[in-house]
């Protein structure tokens, strides 16, 4: 792979409050060799002038479902295996398109689609995953409805589900450990009710302390961490004290919780856009009137928990969260949270912070030597305007993972 020499770049990644004006960046076999502001010499390497230009790290989605491909969920289990594979993989195409160099998968996406990616089948992010979300009967991947009692052990293997059901402190044992052996990263739980499950009320509790403590304990025992579903104030706290390190969504967060977490070194992975296109066009992509009924349990408190969260110095990283065709708003979380939080903090939750989520630290996020290859050019300054960094990639003229350009109209 030939050396690239990005010349004269404004590097942006959330390590400083501000961009670091004409710097000089050497990419070489897919890492960041050299980032200098003063000459780099690097005879055989292709030279691109950024001037005018920002250079960032390729961004990084913290929540996502790439197997989600219909926004009724329940629809998207049944599909047949074949045909969601091959839809992720033009989901995932879209997210590399739209900047996302990594994407952290909360339920659904299996290691098939990891070696797919690896063996270069398909062009995609790199996919952090949990296998599939553990959620009890009636939680929050159980789609079976109030009349049917089909096997539990249903959703376990269909590529369409996000989830699989678990009842008891065995079978939360035995079905981590499956994950685990199967490639999952990390444990995703369902503790709290949810929007697109039909049966469970936002506030109810999903799964008991004891397994939950079991999921935590078993996670710890792989060297990995527990992300939680989780909404309401009463869960989330609970979620914490019983050792959860990751808290999806967190809307309904009070700043005494919010404390609390701090203080236990957990994060937050907000979800703000989601709800704004469910509450937009939920309905007209089949998301079932039961559903829609309970968006605005968590939408209008989604924005308010930004500024609660941000006062207690809790952590937050990007997340989307988006199902089926609203996958295209994927970027829109960054307009959304720009209208709480200064945009650099903004920019920390899908680089810095984001990195730091999927255990990467160094590695990802940043535009420093030793880092991989995965960068984004931007026309314009992020700081001052975040929708330079949405439209679909619109302004973003180069898109590099692991060292190779994806995307490329920066040739003079
Ligand atoms: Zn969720
Ligand atoms: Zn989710």
């Amino acid at each position: 792979m030939s050396a690239i020499l990005f010349k004269n770049a404004s590097v942006l990644d959330g390590r400083r409050n501000e961009a670091l004006a004409d710097q000089n960046v050497l990419v070489e076999d897919g890492e960041i060799r050299e980032v200098s502001d003063g000459p780099i010499t690097a005879s055989s390497a292709r030279v691109i002038d950024l001037a005018g230009k920002t250079l960032m790290p390729g961004l990084i989605d913290c929540h996502v479902h790439v197997i989600a491909t219909v926004a009724n969920l329940g629809a998207n289990a049944e599909l047949p295996n074949t045909l969601v594979a091959l839809r992720s993989a033009k989901i995932m195409r879209e997210m590399l398109m739209r900047g996302f160099t990594t994407v952290r998968d909360l339920g659904g996406a299996d290691h098939g689609l990891v070696m797919a990616i690896e063996e270069g089948l398909i062009e995609a992010p790199r996919l952090v995953i949990c296998g599939k979300a553990l959620s009890q009967t009636g939680g929050h991947t159980d789609y079976r409805g109030r009349y049917h009692a089909r096997n539990v052990d249903y959703y376990a293997d269909k590529a369409g589900s996000l989830g699989r059901v678990v009842d008891g402190v065995d079978d939360v044992r035995r079905a981590a450990r499956e994950e685990i052996k199967a490639g999952a990263q990390f444990i995703k739980i369902m503790a709290n009710g949810g929007v697109s499950s039909p049966t469970d009320p936002i506030a109810f509790l999903g799964l008991s302390a004891d397994e939950i403590r079991a999921a935590v304990e078993e996670a710890r025992n792989a060297q990995t961490y527990v992300a939680a579903h989780l909404y309401t104030d009463e869960a989330i706290r609970r979620a914490v004290e019983l050792g959860v390190e990751s808290i999806e969504h967190g809307n309904l967060i009070s700043a005494e919780t919010a404390r609390l977490a701090k203080e236990r070194g957990a994060y937050v992975v907000p979800t703000n856009v989601t709800f704004d296109y469910l509450a937009k066009e939920g309905a007209s992509f089949g998301l079932p009137p039961e559903s829609v009924a309970k968006i605005e349990d968590v939408r209008s408190q989604g924005l308010a928990a930004l500024q609660t969260l941000h006062d207690a110095g809790v952590m937050m990283a990007y997340g989307s969260d988006l199902l089926g065709e609203m996958h295209q708003h994927q970027s829109d979380e960054f307009i959304l949270r720009g209208e709480v939080l200064p945009a650099i903090e903004v920019i920390r939750s899908a680089t810095i912070n984001a990195a730091r989520v999927v255990k990467q630290e160094g590695k990802l996020g940043v535009v420093e030597a030793g880092a991989h290859a995965d960068l984004i050019v931007v026309d314009g300054d992020p700081l001052k305007d975040l929708s330079v960094l949405t439209g679909q990639g619109r302004r973003m003229p180069a898109i590099m993972r692991a060292g190779r350009f994806v995307k490329d109209e920066l040739a003079t």
